[in-house]
């Protein structure tokens, strides 16, 4: 008997943890960090329902936080490895779990500073050293490749073009009488016509399915970004201006970048000079550039006539912080793209400080924006902002780019499971707000006659 248990992304889309008992073993399938409001943070602090030495292993789909940040924790209490990953994931989380440590350790020290805990002192939930201890225990695999988790378990990775590295878990159990059951978590659902990685792999079909539904309930509009990008670039050029782009730093960076390239080469717009202000971003596109086998054929082709995808013309990668500074005094027209992708943190904040108060520069939103965030309220309009403690005047225009982004929509959800060879038995909809992933359940029910759950936080089923 195989026992299934959601431990996360149940209800909401962050902290993707599912737990799998079977042979005697205990696996944790992502160990995903909750984040947004504090009530959800606060599930961080929650300790999981086992103890994590009892896991045997740790299955990870992608680098992003909300699927990996709890892994140092999980070390921290007694978790010993392995954790799979694929190739681009193990070269992602170094850089990526050591900034969640220390941010983790910022919070903290800023809450001892105020007293804005109940906790004294505030601890952070991992540190540095627990980064450190987790990425230790990655065990990087290929993709395509059946691999064996322990006897009678055989894990295979699938590309899903979400972000680089991202992968659905296939997983091959053995059960009585010679038998096998599959299941297939599909981890986050890339997109199909977006550049530079290989499209997502058609879901192949299994006797159990666990899916995401971010955009269970929405669809993306058709158009391209490209065309909205050329022209706030064009028009802020026309002012003299700076184009201030608060992005993420891995896949929405890289995608800007191909993008700025792609215009230039084009003529759409001047060939004006770039930055890239974030270290987390610049690494990110270290593994966007080196891992060649994820490139999609037209990234592969522009390689072979020796184009550089990712590199617009006039483009410098900023390094140090007093380069950063440097940029302050840097007069338009220019593009500096910087993280965090929502305003929270980052050097993005340093950029938009000194260039808000500017009507020739123009803000410009690549990503969606959380409620609550610095790029909600710019989003929506206000008239001055709080930076570094201080109320900076908004006179730059504020755009927003809504047509990017790393995760299918409920048509391209539809597409990805359209080819399943096998219907699964059983679907489980998880990784959604609840809305959006009841409607993905009944797309799914209509369309292809599938039985779908949409499970409630630590729920356990018997499959
Ligand atoms: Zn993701």
């Amino acid at each position: 008997m195989i026992r299934l248990t959601f431990l996360g992304a149940a209800g909401t889309v962050t902290g993707s943890r599912y737990l799998l008992e079977l042979h005697n073993r205990r696996i944790l399938v992502d160990a995903g960090m909750f984040q947004g409001p504090k009530d959800l943070r606060q599930r961080n602090w929650a300790s999981l329902p086992v103890e994590p030495a009892s896991l045997s292993a740790v299955i990870l789909t992608h680098a992003h936080i909300d699927h990996t940040g709890y892994l140092p924790r999980l070390v921290r209490d007694g978790f010993s490895g392995p954790s799979y990953v694929t190739l681009p994931t193990a070269r992602l989380l170094p850089p990526l779990l050591t900034d969640a440590a220390h941010l983790q350790e910022e919070e903290a020290r800023y809450a001892n500073k105020v007293g804005s805990t109940r906790h004294r002192p505030a601890l952070p939930l991992f540190t540095e050293e627990d980064a450190k201890r987790a990425v230790a225990t990655l065990r990087p695999l290929p993709f395509d490749q059946p691999f064996p988790v322990h006897a009678g378990l055989e894990l295979t990775y699938h590309r899903q073009g979400h972000i680089i590295g991202a992968a659905a878990v296939g997983l091959r159990a053995k059960t009585g009488g010679g038998d096998h059951t599959t299941l297939f978590f599909s981890g986050d659902v890339g997109r199909y016509q977006v550049p530079i990685l290989k499209p997502p792999t058609p879901y192949p079909g299994s006797t159990y399915l666990v899916v995401e539904s971010t955009y269970g309930d929405r669809f993306h509009d058709g158009s391209d970004p490209a065309d909205a990008l050329g022209e706030v670039i064009r028009e802020t050029a026309e002012r003299g201006g700076i184009v201030l782009i608060p992005a993420f730093a891995i896949d929405r960076t890289q995608e800007v970048l191909y993008l700025l390239r792609q215009l230039a080469e084009d003529g759409a717009i001047p060939p004006l000079p770039v930055f890239l202000d974030s270290p987390m971003a610049r690494e990110a596109t270290e593994v966007y550039r080196q891992c060649v086998r994820e490139h999609d054929a037209e990234t592969r082709a522009l390689r072979a006539e020796g184009v550089d995808p990712l590199a617009p013309p006039n483009f410098t990668i900023v390094g140090r912080v007093s380069e950063s500074q440097r940029l302050n005094s840097l007069p338009g027209p220019a593009v500096i793209i910087s993280a965090s992708g929502m305003a929270t943190g980052g050097r993005i904040l340093h950029h938009l400080r000194h260039r808000l108060g500017d009507d020739a520069n123009t803000v410009l939103f690549v990503g969606y924006q959380a409620a609550g965030t610095r790029g909600r309220r710019l989003l929506e309009g206000e008239p001055e902002i709080k930076i570094f403690g201080q109320m900076v005047p908004v006179r730059a225009r504020i755009r927003s780019i809504s047509s990017l982004s790393a995760h299918a929509d409920a048509d391209e959800l539809t597409i990805w499971a359209s080819e399943a060879a096998t219907p699964p038995r059983r679907v489980f909809v998880t990784h959604g707000e609840p809305a959006a992933s009841r409607a993905l359940a009944e797309r799914y029910r209509t369309r292809f006659g599938w039985e779908c759950a949409v499970p409630e936080l630590e729920e356990t089923v018997e499959l």
